[in-house]
């Protein structure tokens, strides 16, 4: 792992998050995980699951047959990534818990590699 670390080593620059949203469960302990690991208040949050759907692709052809639903996790600005976590050589909380393998961390040219693999994946940085 590289040691791309701003000034103050609370955020990496230079990593990121794939995100394969199409495996995405939506069962939110990537949520909690972040919450726990963060000691986050009531009301605040590391990475939210957003619900896109269930709505019907083509009235037409498919005879109501074909929906986009998609559980799309995206992480906050409060996310730094596991600076800590990641700095003590582990995965960060929402990576190790989340049990369909949405998640992996790594560094962009890494993940941008992945990236070209598969489609129904999110490529996500934070500010710097
Ligand atoms: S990313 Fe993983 S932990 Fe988070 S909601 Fe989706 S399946 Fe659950
Ligand atoms: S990398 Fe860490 S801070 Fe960012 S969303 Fe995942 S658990 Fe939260």
């Amino acid at each position: 792992m590289g040691e791309i670390w701003k000034v103050g080593e609370i955020m990496a620059v230079g990593y990121g998050l794939l995100i394969d949203y199409e495996f995405c469960s939506g069962c939110q302990t990537c949520e909690v995980a972040c919450k726990e690991e963060h000691d986050l208040p009531v009301g605040k949050w590391g990475i939210r699951v957003l619900d896109d759907g269930p709505w019907q692709k083509n009235d037409v052809d498919d005879e109501g047959k074909n929906f986009n639903w998609n559980k799309i996790p995206v992480p906050t600005d409060l996310c730094d990534l596991c600076a800590d976590r990641v700095k003590a050589g582990k995965d960060p909380s929402c990576v190790h818990h989340c049990q369909a393998f949405v998640m992996k961390f790594g560094t962009i040219e890494e993940l941008a590699a992945e990236l070209t693999k598969k489609p129904k994946q999110v490529l996500w940085v934070p500010r710097g």
